[in-house]
């Protein structure tokens, strides 16, 4: 799925969008916009995170982003199981986004943006502010709705609609 660039890595700008996008909602797709805007390349960069049972396989939730972002020439798909600062040196990335809603966000962001900063000093994490239309919006809530059959056309993309179908498709309990 990689782009190819056309000059050495140290001359661009790359900034990695790390997260578990499980699915992808149109909160983070604004952010991606936002973001590819600002550098040379973004890598959105899906977390393996063995401690959680995701609905999307990674392979899964790496296909639907690289669905709704293959109109966006910069952006670029991946996973990492890794500690995420030494995934961004194999990337030869310093910069990593994280979007915020709210101060609950915030609090916790400030956290992870300080244990990155004192594993490498030389990595940044930059903030982008939720745009307010999507300020409520996270993958849990989508599956919350679509596990009971609510509409979610204006929270995900197309893509993921259907995929939410395809997870929730089985017949609910009875009761
Ligand atoms: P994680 O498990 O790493 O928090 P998520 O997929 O939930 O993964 O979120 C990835 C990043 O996207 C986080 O920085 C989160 O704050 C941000 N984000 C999620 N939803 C929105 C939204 N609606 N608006 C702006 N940022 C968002």
């Amino acid at each position: 799925m990689n782009k190819p660039l056309s000059g050495t890595e140290n001359e661009y700008r790359i900034a990695v969008y790390p997260g578990s996008f499980d699915p992808v909602t149109l909160g983070h797709l604004d952010i991606i916009q936002r973001a590819a805007k600002q550098f040379d390349r973004l890598i959105v960069a899906v977390l393996n995170n063995t401690t959680k049972t995701p609905l999307f396989s990674v392979e899964e939730r790496k296909a639907l982003l690289a669905e709704v972002t293959k109109e966006m020439p910069n952006v670029e798909i991946d996973s990492f199981r890794d500690l995420l600062v030494r995934y961004m040196r194999s990337r030869h990335a310093r910069v990593i986004i994280r979007g915020i809603r709210s101060v609950t966000d915030f609090e916790y962001e400030l956290q992870m943006a300080s244990t990155n900063r004192q594993l490498d000093e030389s990595i940044e994490t930059v903030f982008m502010m939720t745009n307010p239309k999507y300020s409520y919006l996270s993958s849990s809530i989508v599956k919350e709705i679509a596990k009971f059959d609510g509409p979610v056309h204006d929270l995900v993309p197309p893509a993921v609609e259907a995929g939410l179908k395809g997870k929730y498709k089985s017949p609910q309990s009875a009761d």
